[in-house]
């Protein structure tokens, strides 16, 4: 069996649709439209093998009916959010098997983004895919959840290996980044990022996969109890006291409105 590779899909403003393929089937992440996929599928000449699908918002599973016209292939998604077309509902502990590529993935319940995020682990080829959970510099809007239930999220998250390549659904890392810096200027290794995540951007390649280890040393919303971060909030008046759930939620509060 051919070993696996990821693709980014590159689909609307700044999202990914991630394809994993051996050269001959492939599975397709957060498919929001179908024509990028279909276009991807027929470039490397693949043919699909499953639909992957982390929370309902319309840029993760929009192109979920088109490509089930073309391919009678299984749809997981999560058993907490009610999404046209999944036919394997999957909760916190549950394992999938994709055996046209030899995939194993285990599910992570990661609730905050929206009330019913999944998330999937290969642990033998140390991937992520998260979606709007946890993004390279940053995490994602508190849609449905409450900071609570994010920074619970997130520490599992964290808790992977530090190699464990992150492949998120947006190219939202400039941006974070620059907030980030905001949120924690004495940071030497988030400086060393920001520059290098810039050169990729002015050759116009992605920044992602990210991984545990660099997100567990440059962001913000992994770094919350760290007291020069906790300091920088109390001294703005973002944050009384030193509890690290308010810390999160202070900063996921100010980067809402962060330009
Ligand atoms: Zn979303």
């Amino acid at each position: 069996m051919s070993p696996l590779s990821v693709l980014p899909i590159p689909a609307f403003n700044d999202n990914y649709f991630w394809l994993i393929h051996n050269h001959h089937h492939a599975a397709i992440v957060d498919p929001g439209e179908a024509a990028p996929v279909l276009a991807a599928l027929e470039a490397h000449r693949l043919s699909l093998a499953a639909i992957v699908l982390t929370h309902h918002h319309c840029d993760h599973v929009g192109g979920v009916a088109d490509l089930l016209q073309t391919f009678n292939v299984p749809v997981f998604g999560p058993h907490e959010e009610n999404i046209a077309g999944v036919s394997t509902a999957l909760q916190d502990g549950d394992q999938i098997h994709i055996d046209e590529l030899n995939l194993t993935m285990s599910v992570l319940s990661v609730p905050g983004h929206t009330r019913g995020h999944i998330a999937y682990v290969a642990h033998d080829q140390h991937w992520l895919f998260c979606g709007d959970t946890l993004f390279a510099g940053g995490c994602g809007r508190l849609f449905e959840g409450t900071p609570e239930q994010m920074v619970h999220s997130l520490s599992k998250l964290a808790s992977l290996p530090d190699d464990t390549e992150i492949y998120c659904a947006h190219e939202y890392t400039l941006s974070n980044l620059r907030f980030a810096l905001a949120a924690d200027p004495d940071n030497l290794a988030l400086h060393e990022r920001f520059t290098a995540e810039q050169a990729k951007r002015e050759k116009g390649l992605p920044t992602l996969p990210s991984t545990v280890g660099m997100e567990k040393a440059t962001n913000p919303f992994l770094r919350y109890r760290e007291s020069q971060i906790m300091r920088g909030l109390q001294a703005n008046g973002r944050l009384q006291g030193d509890n690290p759930v308010a810390s999160f939620a202070a900063l996921r509060e100010w980067k809402n409105g962060f330009q």
